[in-house]
Formats: structure tokens, sequence, C-alpha cells
């Protein structure tokens, strides 16, 4: 009679978000006993409070632009109105359908599904309701969260879970920070008629992209009408009434009908007994991992936002599933973190690969710039105001191109073709051989010629 196996499970995961579902179902499909706990809804931030809700809300704010842009071509489009309900409403059953999905997902791969929050009791026990169960492995995704200075009155303000469920569009909002939830969020609610202020405590919005996409973008926000105050700190916020008042470091005032805070998110690691199954933090919460997703104890794994990595779903994913192919299907792979493509779905959206001109001349690279700067075709009829800029960083030692970058519409659909070019390490004479898709923005890629000229050179021939 062959032995009972010493565990319930081959791998428990705690946390179905997107690296844990696409762990635990993988696990499952190659014929481990695994199960997922989850404390919420099947789905985790990206499908319930994050990409997708977030991308829904995009697409209904664009529409204030299509029916603006549409009378230069010819449309008469009269008695538009929004209704905030509708919008909310959709957007919520297309969460019930995915979260449908992922429940099916997981049950076609014999996933056993325990709901609840998992705390661990030692390194190869969990107690979710009460309950303990075992497993050889362990799998911790269980994602972060919204985090906010520690100041007076931060009780006030909602965070991105919230505004996507708020049960009315306020006429005035203010958004503090600048990274891409604040940017995102700012053109969703401006787009749809509020009245948006965003506080940032730099210059401008999305420190650590290039600067010339920076500048860009907070052009454009302010053509928007996004009022964008920067180098500004809040120090304290008040209710009154209906009305919140937030006293600027300075001494000024300003006054909103809703605060919304996106200061980055932190690992959701708190209370989860990991300190007591041996598994060693970072200062901030994040779990410590090595290269094959392994924590300090050597059958706890982890994956995704709570390892504080790269906090973008596609990254979770292919982390949840190096866990699963190296435990389960004898294939030990790690993830390559090397140029990640990533998109800012603010409006204009922003898409970005590679180094940055400031990370490549830091990184000692002699750069050669080619960049662009135009009016969208579509806009030279709708007369709308916007800009596209688009940009390549150019190793001038070997003409490899290290980074592109796009702000302009459809930014996140041109930049993840360029970034396969980018994984090839394409050159800037490959992009010039590469016959370009006309008319269309992308096409600037490929035939942009003309090397920036560097201010000192400028100089020197003047
Ligand atoms: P980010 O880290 O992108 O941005 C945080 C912002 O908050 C920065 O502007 C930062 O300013 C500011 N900030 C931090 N602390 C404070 C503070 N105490 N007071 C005032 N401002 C502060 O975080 P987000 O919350 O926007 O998003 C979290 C992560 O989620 C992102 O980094 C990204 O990885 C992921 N994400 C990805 C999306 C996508 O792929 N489209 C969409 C949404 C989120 P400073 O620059 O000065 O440090």
């Amino acid at each position: 009679m062959p032995a009972l196996p010493k565990y319930d499970y081959d791998m428990i995961t705690i946390g179905a978000g997107s690296g844990g579902v696409r762990a635990s179902r993988l696990a499952g499909g190659y014929g481990a006993r695994s199960a997922v706990i989850e404390a919420d809804r099947v789905g985790g931030t990206c499908v319930l409070r994050g990409c997708i809700p977030k991308k829904l809300l995009i697409y209904g704010a664009h529409y204030a632009d299509h029916f603006e842009d549409a009378a230069n071509y010819g449309w008469q489009i009269d008695g538009v109105s929004h209704d905030w309900r509708t919008l909310i409403d959709n957007k919520n059953t297309e969460l019930d359908r995915l979260n449908g999905i992922y429940l099916r997902i997981l049950r076609d791969n014999n996933v056993d599904l325990h709901e609840g929050k998992g705390i661990l009791v030692d390194p190869h026990t969990v107690e979710v309701n009460g309950k303990r169960i075992t497993s050889e492995n362990i799998l911790v995704a269980v994602g972060g969260w919204p985090s906010t200075p520690d100041i007076p009155g931060i009780e006030h303000v909602i965070s991105s879970n919230e505004a996507l469920e708020l049960p009315e569009r306020p006429k005035r909002m203010v958004i503090v920070g600048g990274g891409y939830i604040a940017v995102e969020f700012a053109g969703v609610f401006a787009g749809l008629g509020t009245e948006v202020t965003e506080i940032v405590r730099a210059d401008t919005v999305l420190r650590g992209f290039d600067e010339d996409i920076r500048v860009s973008l907070d052009e454009e926000l302010a053509n928007r009408g996004i009022k964008l105050m920067s180098e500004t700190v809040v120090e304290s916020i008040e209710k009154q009434g209906a009305v919140y008042s937030m006293r600027l470091r300075g001494g000024d005032m300003i006054e909103t009908d809703c605060i919304m805070y996106a200061t980055g998110r932190t690992p959701n690691t708190n209370g989860l007994g990991l300190e007591e199954a041996g598994v060693a933090l970072k200062e901030d919460g994040a779990i410590i991992v090595d290269d094959w997703n392994r924590t300090s104890a050597s059958n706890i794994y982890a994956v995704g936002d709570v390892t504080d990595r790269v906090q973008l779903t596609p990254v979770a994913i292919q982390e949840g599933r190096a866990v699963s192919e190296a435990l389960f299907n004898n294939n030990p792979t790690t993830v390559d973190y090397a140029n990640i493509a990533t998109a800012v779905f603010s409006t204009p959206p922003v898409g970005t690969v590679g180094l940055t001109e400031a990370q490549a001349r830091e990184q000692g690279f002699a750069v050669d710039i080619y960049d662009s700067r135009f009016r969208p075709l579509v806009h030279t009829l709708s007369h709308r105001e916007e800009r596209t800029y688009m940009k390549l960083v150019v190793d001038a030692a070997s003409d490899r191109v290290l980074g592109a970058h796009m702000m302009g519409m459809d930014a996140p659909e041109v930049i993840q073709g360029v970034a396969i070019a980018l994984k090839c390490n394409a050159t800037k004479a490959q992009f010039d051989a590469t016959m370009g898709i006309h008319p269309s923005a992308a096409e600037e890629f490929v035939t942009m010629s003309t090397k920036r000229t560097e201010p000192d050179a400028a100089k020197a021939a003047q």
C-alpha cells in the first residue's frame, strides 16, 4: 500500500490574485495537490481593484473626448450627459464575470479554494477560518495595499479602491501623488467632468520616467484642465460638513469635495505569521526572495507585489509560473527582469521600455537621442491641442536601442511591439530598415532620422 502523503497538499498558495492564481492553477494542472486561500473575492488587485476596473473607467472617460472631437468630423451630438452609476454598475458586472472565470479556472485545474484569511502557523501549516491545513510547499502571493503618509486628518481620504466605488462623482477632487495611479485617476475624473487638482511633492509627475516624457505629460495635463501643484506638501486635512480643507506646507489652504491619495503601496505582510514561519522581511515589510522566488524558509515562496520587486501584473504572473514550473514540471525557470515594458494609462497615456536618457548616461553610455513631437493626424481635424512625443535612446558605440519612450494616443499599444525589438537587442539601423505603417504614429519609431543636437554641441557649432 503506498504511504499516505505527509501533508494535505503539495502547494498551498495564500492569495488568489494574478500571481497566486497562475501558480496554483499550473500546479493543479501538472497534477500537484494544489489549494489557494483567499480572504476577499478571487481575482486580486488587478482584476478587482486595479488594472481592469481602472481601464474600464478610462475608456468611459475617453468618450468625452470622442464626442468633442467628432464635431469637426461632421457629427452633431447634442444633449450628451454621463451617468456615473451606470458606468460603475456595468464595470461591476464585468468584474463579476471575470471573478467567475477565475473561479472556473481554479476548479478546472483541481485547485481547492479555501475562503478566509490564511495565517502561517509553522513552515508547513496554514490556519484558515480556525482550520489547519498543511502543505509541502507554501506560496505567499498576498499582494499590496495603498499606503498613506501619517498626517492629521488622513482618515478622511480615500484610495483608488474607494474611487472605483464612489456613489457619486465628486464635483471637485484633489489627488495626492504623481505616480501611475494618481495620473491615471486624474485623467478619469477630469475626463468625466470633475475639477481635478493633483498635488505632487516632486517637480512634476512620474518621477523615474524619462524627463522628456514627464515634461510632455505635465503639459498635456495642464491642457486638460488638471491643475498640477508641484513641490507641494500636504500637512493636514480637516472635514467641515461635506467639504475638506487641506493645509499645505507654507500655510496655504485648499478646499475640495473628495481627496484621493495614491502615494504608493505596501506589501500585505502584517499579521500573516511570516516571522513565525521563518520568513525574512525587508524593512518595508516586503518578503525577501531569491531568483527562484524562494524566501528564507526553504519551502516557502513568494511572488508579486508582496515581494516589492516590480509591481506589475504580468511580472507577478511570470513569477507565479516560474514557481510551479520549477516545483511541479521539472522546468527550473527564472524571470527575466530586463527591459520590462510598462504603460501609464494617463490621458494621454505613456508607454516605455528600456533605459531613460538619464539612466543610460548614468550607466556610462554615450547616447544618441532621436525624438519627435507632433500633432496626431486625428487632431488635425478635431483641432484638439494634444501632442504626441516619441523618443529613442541609442547607444552611440554599438547603435543598440537602449530605450523607447512615448507619450500620446495609443502609446501602450505601440510600445508593446517595440519592446520585442529591444528584447532582441535591435539596433537603430534595424529600426530604420523596418518599413513604416503609414499613416500611423507608430511609424515615427522607424523614421526618426535626425539625431538630437546636444546643447553643448549646438553651442560649439555657433
Ligand atoms: P507609485 O510608486 O507609482 O507613485 C507613488 C507616488 O506617491 C509618487 O509620486 C510619490 O512621489 C508619491 N508619494 C509617496 N509618498 C508620498 C508622501 N508621503 N507624500 C506625498 N507623495 C508621496 O505608486 P502608485 O500608488 O501610483 O502605484 C503603485 C504601483 O502599482 C506602481 O508603482 C506600479 O508599479 C503599479 N501600478 C501599475 C499600473 C500600470 O501598469 N498601468 C497602474 C497602477 C499601479 P515621489 O515621486 O516624490 O516619490
